[in-house]
């Protein structure tokens, strides 16, 4: 069902499929704001309009914001900004637990690249699709794809069409690799910039302006300076951000610095890249000169900690990076090295990773974790003052987490039991732009269980056609080999 279709709702609680972004008055939670002074409402209210938030305070909501279309009871709940997944590969949705136990570059090999040539566009939407239920789940709301199988041009295209059908705020972020990757899956920057074009056509602005696209470069060993140039001069053209990802692992900086005889961040400063509107996926090996480098120019550092622990990349510089006044968004990476989209989880990771690397309690704190999370994200997002806070004005992208279950209570600082305490199970409404596509627990906005069973279905065939071996139990084995047609 389009958002158009959604027939409007005149009950005072959620009950429909996909709600109109009517008005909503959330009472009773303990609203989170992610402000700039951290305030709390411990027991308070958020009213939402046409979807954006019209209303946030303490206590009882005004006599005014009881007229509002539905009230959601949010008690024993925190109320907070949806968390923002900057940067994932949702077509590795089909890859997790494939080739744990890898570095990066045997990762490619191993699991990543023979799959991905096989890849069609039905089985791409299949797997973001999933993917996308995942994140939702797990408290985001918005979501980065850095998107790179290109064997099928419906690929792209089918991503998007996931994330119009589930309707969460989305980012997808072109691919690229013009030199020294795979064959099959590199393309020059005549075929990028062009397909750029017809996906922008497309998608930019659709799903009431949820769906952007901007291009990504790979990474730096697989793109020329060239490509690199005119892609980056173009997404600076349509006013949106460019995506890489940089200084992910030793072995990458060396190789930037034999080749070119620079580090990455150094490069992209040198090729007038770097700036306000790049998003730095990883950067974990950045040098002071790099990080001062950012720190002038600009730039978001997307940091993601359960993949660099899962393919012993290393310990990004977080802290100095914060000290330094760069903006630090949150991310899962791809389920191919995390196998999951829990972005709780990486809450927790990203606090605990910087403590033990530090061997300092204080080194990472929930606030600063929760603060990355959502305002670093909408500034990943390129909406920094349109997401990530909850206070009038912003768009309605707020989610409801249990504070009572036994997995979370009993709750002494709602921070850091967001951070410590709660996961996905915990996460109870989600809901983006005014839209209830989650409500106590149930997602509302497309079938799970059919999106579940397609996903393994349409995996299955996949993995025969590419030749990589698995070990799934004979009841959850598909005699599908050819991929699906819709
Ligand atoms: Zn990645």
């Amino acid at each position: 069902m389009s958002p158009q279709e959604a027939p409007s709702e005149s009950t005072s609680e959620v009950t429909d499929r996909w709600p109109d972004p009517g008005s909503l008055l959330i009472e009773n939670g303990c609203v989170v704001t992610v402000d700039d002074s951290h305030t709390v409402h411990d027991r308070g209210w958020v009213l939402i309009d046409q979807g954006r938030i019209v209303g946030v305070g303490p206590g009882e909501a005004p006599a005014s914001a009881r007229s509002a279309g539905k009230v959601v009871d949010a008690a024993g709940m925190a109320v907070m900004p949806g968390l923002v997944n900057a940067h994932t590969h949702l077509f590795q949705s089909f890859l997790r637990g494939l080739a744990d136990d890898k570095p990066l570059l045997e990762w490619l090999e191993a699991a990543i690249w023979p799959v991905a040539k096989e890849l069609t566009g039905p089985e791409a939407r299949a797997a973001s699709r999933l993917g996308l239920i995942e994140n939702l789940r797990s408290g985001v709301t918005s979501v980065i794809d850095h998107q790179y199988v290109h064997t099928d041009t419906a690929i792209d295209d089918a991503v998007c069409e996931s994330a119009l059908e589930t309707g969460l705020r989305f980012v997808l972020a072109r691919g690229w690799a013009d030199m020294d990757y795979h064959p099959e899956f590199m393309e020059d920057a005549d075929r990028v910039l062009a397909e750029g074009e017809r996906l922008r056509r497309r998608w930019q602005g659709a799903g009431e302006g949820r769906i952007s696209v901007e291009l990504a470069p790979l990474i730096p060993w697989g793109c020329s300076d060239e490509a690199v140039r005119r892609t980056v001069a173009r997404t600076r053209e349509w006013g949106v951000g460019t995506h890489i990802h940089v200084n992910e692992t030793r072995e990458e900086v060396q190789m930037n610095l034999d080749t070119r005889g620079n580090r990455p961040i150094e490069w992209l400063e040198s090729i007038g890249a770097l700036g306000p509107d790049l998003q730095l996926v990883h950067s974990v090996w950045l040098s002071d000169h790099e990080l001062d480098l950012i720190a002038e120019n600009g730039g978001v550092v997307v940091h993601c900690p359960v993949s660099n622990m899962y393919l012993a990349s290393g310990v990004a510089r977080v802290p100095e990076m914060l000290e330094r006044g760069i903006p630090v968004a949150l991310a899962t990476d791809g389920p191919g090295s995390n196998n999951s989209q829990d972005m709780f989880e990486t809450l927790k990771v990203t606090a605990l990773l910087q403590k033990v690397h530090h061997l300092d309690a204080m080194a990472m704190l929930p606030a600063t974790v929760l603060d990355m999370a959502c305002r670093g994200g909408a500034t990943a997002m390129g909406l920094p003052d349109d997401l990530g806070v909850l206070e009038p004005g912003r768009i309605a992208d707020v989610i409801l987490v249990g504070l009572e279950s036994p997995f979370a209570a009993p709750v002494h600082r709602v921070e850091s039991a967001l951070v410590y305490n709660c996961g996905a199970r915990d996460v109870d409404t989600v809901i983006v732009g005014g839209r209830v596509l989650m409500h106590r627990g149930e997602i509302l906005c497309c079938d799970e269980a059919e999106a579940v069973a397609e996903a393994q279905d349409v995996c299955t065939g996949l993995f025969h056609r590419a030749g990589v071996a698995t070990h799934l139990p004979d009841r959850m084995k598909s005699p599908r080999t050819q991929p699906p047609r819709r």
